[in-house]
């Protein structure tokens, strides 16, 4: 139970739809040693599985993976929503509750053979991070690990990224 975080994190019934409880972590973000904080654990959680870049989900995994791949002094890779990407990209498309998104990076923005781990801010159902490394995979290189600040396990998000470690720094049961 992570208390020093739980207080920071705001839950908005029915955002954006109905039914969802929307896990609000602007609050947190506005705190900076609470931020800080965050950052460092989930640095700390990645490190062990020697990532040489960390890829951040669009939008809020680039608020938290930017400052994750300085700490560990490591690169930074964009993954965006289509058509954002300046440079020749690759893309998957992959299934919503209702209908498709899809998702891009530069092509030579990974390199085969190298090792990546992924930052977001939620962990749901997983469709996103299967999306994203099914990406990784399709440039031959390896997801070591992916590194959410809340995972919402009730969903079973995990289960759709095989053996792939994944750590958060609150884990909801249900
Ligand atoms: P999923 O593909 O279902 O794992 O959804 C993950 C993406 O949706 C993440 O990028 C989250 O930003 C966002 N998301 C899903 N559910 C929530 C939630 N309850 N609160 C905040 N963000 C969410």
């Amino acid at each position: 139970m992570a208390a020093w975080l739980d207080e920071h994190i705001r839950v908005i019934p029915d955002h954006p739809e109905p039914g969802v409880l929307f896990k609000d972590l602007t609050p947190m973000m506005a705190q900076p040693k609470v931020f800080d904080r965050a950052v460092g654990e989930l640095a700390e959680l990645i490190q062990p599985t020697k990532p040489e870049l960390i890829l951040g989900i669009e939008a809020r995994g680039f608020i938290f993976g930017a400052p994750v791949a300085q700490r560990l002094g490591i690169g930074f890779v964009p993954v965006r929503k289509a058509g954002k990407l300046p440079a020749d990209t690759v893309s998957v498309t992959y299934d919503l509750e209702y209908g498709t998104d899809t998702l891009e990076m530069h092509r030579d923005s990974v390199t085969a053979g190298s090792r990546v781990a992924v930052v977001d801010d939620v962990l749901a159902t997983g469709g996103t991070a299967r999306a994203v490394t099914d990406l990784v995979d399709g440039l031959g290189a390896t997801t070591t690990a992916l590194a959410v600040v809340i995972e919402l396990a009730f969903l079973g998000g995990r289960s759709r990224l095989g053996d792939l470690p994944v750590e958060a720094l609150v884990v909801e049961a249900g």
